[in-house]
């Protein structure tokens, strides 16, 4: 990804894409001191770009540093960086770390680096298999009890966990893996929230310990404006085997129906289906239905 053409925003204005670099002594890379995003870009705007810009500030301050730039700083930096890209669909990752200016454990001079850089990157799984329902597998590790880590920021350190779940799911033939909790309730993706959907109902894990995604609330928020009960709750893994559907919900991921969990099977059903559907027209500026528009944001 370093060898490309154009630009990236790095500590207030726009770079060459090959100049934009960091030293090896950056704390973040020895610590884990990095907070980042992710969002996409739907005909050239970032989907609910706000409450992206917002999330990277409240993730720095869980990790005990101020992001150097307001909310709509950041989003002034969205939009520069996606017109110097001139990209019209896409991904856009902030991030947010401290720099090489301390090293050892504590950092409290570092400098704080924030750098914006968007890419052209179409489905997260495959198109096809996502028709027909992605296949996860279980996952050995489990998100951690919130007194154990700072579980509700989009910490970099919280991925590495993740990293190594999704390379076990991907050499087992699988598109993901199911993490459970600390408690051995089902918790999410290795990057990406879980619904499932029974008897016309929805059904979701409490985001008491995982990232509680801006993809999660928007469709939570589309369900209940269909009427559609939602129950957020602690969902044990053995009732997967009475669930009809289940999908993931990510920025990245957009609705993804999952055919298989382990053992266990569920259908693309119409509640997945329609939920897709509309989300996939909500995010678009072109085709967002005017009762929906507030979530946009
Ligand atoms: N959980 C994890 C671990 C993630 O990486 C993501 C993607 N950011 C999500 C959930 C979904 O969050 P969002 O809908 O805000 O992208």
């Amino acid at each position: 990804y370093d060898q490309r053409d154009g630009f990236i925003w790095m500590d207030g204005g726009l770079v060459p894409w090959r100049d934009a670099k960091v030293h090896v002594l950056t704390h973040a890379l020895h610590y884990g001191s990095g907070v980042f995003e992710g969002a996409r870009i739907y005909e050239g705007e970032v989907f609910a770009s706000r409450r992206h810009a917002e999330r990277l500030r409240a993730s720095a301050e869980i990790l005990g540093f101020e992001v150097p730039y307001s909310a709509e700083q950041l989003e002034q930096a969205f939009r520069d960086v996606i017109k110097a890209q001139k990209l019209d669909e896409g991904y856009i990752r902030p991030v947010a770390w401290r720099g090489p200016e301390e090293m050892g454990v504590a950092a409290k001079h570092s400098k704080i680096h924030v750098a914006v850089a968007v890419w052209d990157w179409g489905s997260y799984f495959p198109m096809e298999e996502r028709l027909k329902g992605i296949r996860l597998c279980f996952a050995k590790y489990r998100r951690p009890d919130p007194a154990t880590a700072p579980s509700t920021a989009k910490a970099a350190g919280l991925y590495m966990i993740c990293t190594i779940e999704k390379h076990r799911s991907m050499d087992l033939g699988y598109n993901d893996a199911l993490m459970l909790d600390w408690r051995g309730y089902v918790a999410e993706a290795t990057g990406a929230n879980i619904f499932f959907v029974k008897d016309g109902q929805i059904h979701t894990p409490d985001a008491d310990c995982f990232l509680n995604g801006i993809t999660r609330q928007t469709l939570i928020a589309q369900a209940k404006a269909r009427g559609i009960t939602v129950h957020e709750r602690r969902i044990q893994p053995e009732e997967m085997a009475g669930f009809e559907q289940c999908f993931l919900t990510g920025s990245a991921a957009e609705v993804t129906p999952v055919s298989e969990i382990g053992e266990y099977r569920f259908t693309v059903g119409e509640i997945t289906k329609s939920l897709m559907e509309e989300y996939s027209a909500l995010a678009r500026p072109s085709t967002r239905p005017d009762k929906l528009r507030h979530l946009a944001a």
